[in-house]
């Protein structure tokens, strides 16, 4: 599978041409939604004739439909939002333009991000790259796919409760979720603002630490981005012997055998390696899912309102009176999922109900960033599984949203407490991908980096 150094120095407009070709090719998959072909070949043109340069210079990739990008509708899969055409491209695009990089399309995902198997899009499923009977995992199920497939060396996606982790599980390549606050969400399609956070797919550990270094950086249009800090560090080797703690709660029988088989091999990698590795206890960690099942509802309701189909988003035909319009409207423009989680939020925000619910998820939030604190003060990196499962089949879990919201138990504490973690693939079960997390304190995403990093070195 080609990895970026594959594209850098070779003419854009045949980096660019593979890439569509490629697309089309695995067509079936639909990992993507639409290509921006017309765009891609202009800037493939101005890369060739020395007009743009950069670091990504002439390397194609692919962005999650919830990016605002040029060329095209930004829909978030939803019909709320199939024709919307953006002004204006989400700082991390125009980090990534800057460098040279080529978008060539927007990939599936589940709508507004909902979701962890890409069967929730308004516009069909995406399959998985390794399976086609599987999912995709999700919601950035076709940037996952898109990368694992081989279309492109890199894509975006996002991740509020895991939903680049876990796709990248499923399908086998690296996931890159970064602290909260390290890249922009300034031009994103706003799930849950206070987990919500950029980052990437790509094929090894390098090309994600390349991506993510260009995409990072303050920006003064998200009042949540952090000042700039993540600089890779130059030598893998400094890091040292680092302390490491398995998280013991995710090892349980809970996990699937295969899975818990391919961490216990990657942590035997690790000692090998020189680190130390011991079990630890996170004890919130099993109240993480309702947790979040209760604040991200809540964040989606507040920032979902805005579609109504007069302030934002398409508007219902035909109706006689001013309810209509917004009840019609929104019964269109969102998926069973959204409305789900549009009606949990604004049930757990209503007086009454508040301080039972809402602000009770926010206490134990609380307790469960002070927990994680407590480990990090002992150790340099937390790891685990990043699903319970390897990918499962397409169907299965629809009927029971409770079993499909089971896939995040063990990325979306992580996202709770605004820490960086990575998905990086640890081998196979019953011949799918495994994953495991390794998961960092805040800001200390660049040690994951080169940790990952030696560890690919050490397999090859
Ligand atoms: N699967 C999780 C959810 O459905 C995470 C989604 C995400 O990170 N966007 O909320």
């Amino acid at each position: 599978m080609p990895s970026i150094s594959y594209y850098q120095g070779r003419s854009a407009l045949q980096n660019v041409q593979e890439a569509l070709q490629a697309a089309k090719k695995y067509d079936k998959y639909h990992a993507l939604l639409h290509l921006t072909e017309k765009r891609a070949l202009e800037r493939a043109a101005q890369v060739d004739n020395g007009a743009i340069s950069g670091r990504l210079a002439g390397v194609p990739f692919v962005v999650k439909d919830n990016y605002l990008a040029l060329d095209g509708a930004t829909t978030a899969a939803s019909r709320m939002l199939e024709d919307f055409e953006t002004p204006l491209q989400a700082t991390v695009i125009e980090r990534l333009e800057q460098e040279g990089a080529i978008c060539i399309g927007k990939t599936n995902l589940d709508s507004f991000a909902h979701g962890s198997s890409t069967e929730n899009s308004a516009f069909g499923l995406t399959k998985n790259a390794i399976d086609p009977t599987k999912v995709a995992g999700g919601s950035s199920g076709g940037s996952a796919v898109a990368v694992a497939l081989g279309i492109v060396p890199f894509a975006l996606g996002t991740d509020t409760g895991g939903s680049i982790r876990q796709p990248a599980s499923f399908n086998g390549v690296v996931g890159v979720k970064p602290t909260y606050g390290m890249s922009s969400r300034f031009g994103v399609v706003a799930m849950a603002s206070s987990t919500d956070v950029m980052g990437c797919f790509a094929l090894n550990g390098k090309d994600a630490e390349l991506v993510t270094e260009i995409m990072a950086g303050n920006d003064p249009k998200d009042m949540t981005s952090l000042p700039d800090y993540f600089k890779p560090l130059e030598d893998v080797s400094s890091i040292g012997s680092l302390k490491i703690g398995m998280i013991g709660d995710f090892m349980t029988e809970d996990t699937d055998s295969g899975v818990r088989e391919r961490v216990t091999e990657y942590v035997d990698s690790l000692k090998m390696a020189g680190h130390s590795v011991s079990t630890v206890k996170l004890p919130m960690a099993k109240y993480s899912l309702a947790m979040y099942y209760i604040i991200v509802p809540a964040e989606i309701a507040s920032n979902l309102a805005r579609y109504d189909g007069v302030r934002y988003g398409s508007r219902a035909k035909d109706t006689t009176t001013l309810d209509e319009l917004y009840g019609l409207s929104r019964d269109r423009g969102f998926v069973a999922e959204s409305k789900r989680r549009i009606l949990i939020g604004n049930y757990v925000l209503s007086s009454g109900y508040f301080d039972a619910y809402y602000q009770k998820a926010q206490q134990a939030r609380q307790l469960l960033i002070d927990e994680f604190d407590a480990l990090f003060a002992e150790f340099d990196v937390l790891l685990s599984p990043v699903v319970p499962t390897t990918a499962f089949g397409i169907g299965e879990n629809t009927d029971d949203p409770v079993k499909m919201y089971l896939s995040d138990a063990m990325t979306v504490g992580v996202s709770l407490a605004g820490l960086p973690a990575l998905s990086v693939p640890a081998g196979n079960a019953n011949g799918m991908p495994v994953g495991v997390q390794l998961i960092g304190q805040r800001k200390s995403d660049a040690v994951l980096f080169a940790l990952a990093k030696s560890m690919e070195a050490t397999d090859d």
